[in-house]
């Protein structure tokens, strides 16, 4: 017994649904960059007769205002990647080297699509659903572009805020976890100082390459001696970058690392003992000059609370059934959505919606072929199947809103 029969009106929108994502599929913009797909979006809020406001650039955000109640915020991301499609799809992304390769396309028309069905079935639910469009995920820029431009102050403040993201499971089935789903990832830049000379007078110079080397190696402690074992964390030393030529030695080097975590406690302390490290080895060294450190390309935690999460799964269970929902692990992947929440200080859930025709799935996972054979997110190859993950995702974002917006009793 469906929870609420206006959902299965979706049928009659899909094929809007469907034009809409193909359309987006095949014109994807990069991170900052989202111009037409922002202008499209403004142009079906039109349609669906919700104002829209711009907010933070390419930001997109239109309320539905239904008397008096919960304020719910959903979130869609809409940039694409600079990937070279290579699906072979009808639909295929038109413009060279861009694609909507992490699915960002499904997220926004399932958003609209739930926007639509809430506007239409206003007798079923009270209260003001917020559709908020998102630039830049991948870059970790459009939520905070959204906040420096005052969000906060422009909206009506959400009770909670929701989110998700199609992965490379079966279609169908919706992955959500309490606690840690995606992890903290942070970029660091570390600038190290020597003394240069002529590669043949060691004894006149502080040699940065050592440095570096002693560096590195010195960082492998920090998970492997400082982490307690079993807990989750990366740091990993992209690049070493020092020097030009044999016969010179120079006078700075640099280091690229990147860091994930599940832990905001223990990402503090690993960036201390980084920089600990790094400022050890190069007063070992003899460097004249302090390191400079410049964090970058940084992610908040996703971390789902115990309340929400139970909320919010409890109605997709019901709606979908208890074998379409499932626990999941978290993954590695980092995203910025959480940021939005955070600024309002209000909770958030966050789970994942499956993008493989489920036979294909099944095969791959009993030949244990699965990371070779199914094309993960980012991957030139990735390709959800429209059906039925739109449906799904369309249903995913309007089902958890109604948990807030219609509230019912669950354990009856
Ligand atoms: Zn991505
Ligand atoms: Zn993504």
């Amino acid at each position: 017994m469906p929870a609420f029969p206006f959902l299965d009106e979706l049928d009659g929108q899909l094929q809007w649904q469907r034009q809409l994502y193909q359309d987006l599929h095949r014109h994807p913009e990069l991170s900052l960059q989202e111009h037409r797909t922002a202008e499209r979006i403004e142009a079906e809020l039109a349609g669906l007769g919700v104002a829209a406001q711009r907010i933070g650039g390419t930001g997109v955000v239109g309320v539905l205002e239904n008397g008096a109640g919960p304020t719910v915020l959903s979130r869609a991301d809409i940039d694409a990647l600079p990937v070279t499609e290579d699906t072979g799809l009808e639909y295929s992304s038109t413009v060279d080297g861009v694609m909507h390769a992490c699915g960002h396309d499904m997220h926004i028309v399932a958003l609209l699509g739930a926007l639509r069905l809430l506007g239409e079935n206003r007798e079923a639910w009270s209260g003001t659903y917020i559709a908020l469009f998102q630039p830049a995920e991948e870059n970790a820029a459009g939520a905070q572009a959204m906040l420096d431009d005052g969000l906060v102050d422009k909206l009506p403040r959400p009770d909670v805020a929701l989110s998700q993201h199609v992965m490379p499971f079966a279609a169908g089935t919706i992955g959500t976890a309490q606690g840690p789903v995606l992890s903290a990832g942070d970029s660091l830049r570390i600038t190290v100082f020597g003394r240069g000379a002529h590669g043949s007078m060691p004894h006149n110079a502080v040699d940065p390459v050592v440095l570096c080397a002693s560096i590195v190696l010195r960082l492998q402690t920090i998970v492997s001696r400082e982490t307690q074992p079993g807990q989750f964390a990366v740091v990993t030393v992209g690049a070493s970058n020092a020097g030009s030529k044999s016969n010179i030695i120079p006078d700075r080097g640099e280091l690229l690392l990147n860091l994930r975590t599940y832990d905001t406690a223990l990402r503090e302390r690993i960036m201390a003992a980084i920089e600990r490290i790094v400022r050890g080895e190069c007063a070992a060294a003899g460097s004249p000059r302090e390191p400079e450190f410049e964090y970058y390309d940084q992610f908040p935690l996703t971390s789902n609370d115990a309340g929400t999460h139970a909320t919010v799964t409890a109605a997709l269970t019901e709606h979908f059934g208890a074998e379409a929902v499932f626990d999941t692990k978290p993954y590695t992947a980092s995203e910025d959505f959480s940021r939005i929440p955070d600024a309002f200080g209000v909770p958030y859930a966050y789970w994942f919606v499956g993008s493989v025709p489920p036979e294909k799935y099944r095969a791959a996972v009993e030949a244990g072929t699965v990371s070779s054979d199914i094309p993960a997110n980012h991957s030139p190859f990735f390709a959800p199947a429209i059906d039925p993950t739109l449906a799904i995702g369309t249903r995913a974002q309007a089902v958890a809103a109604l948990a807030y917006l219609a509230p019912r009793d669950l354990s009856a």
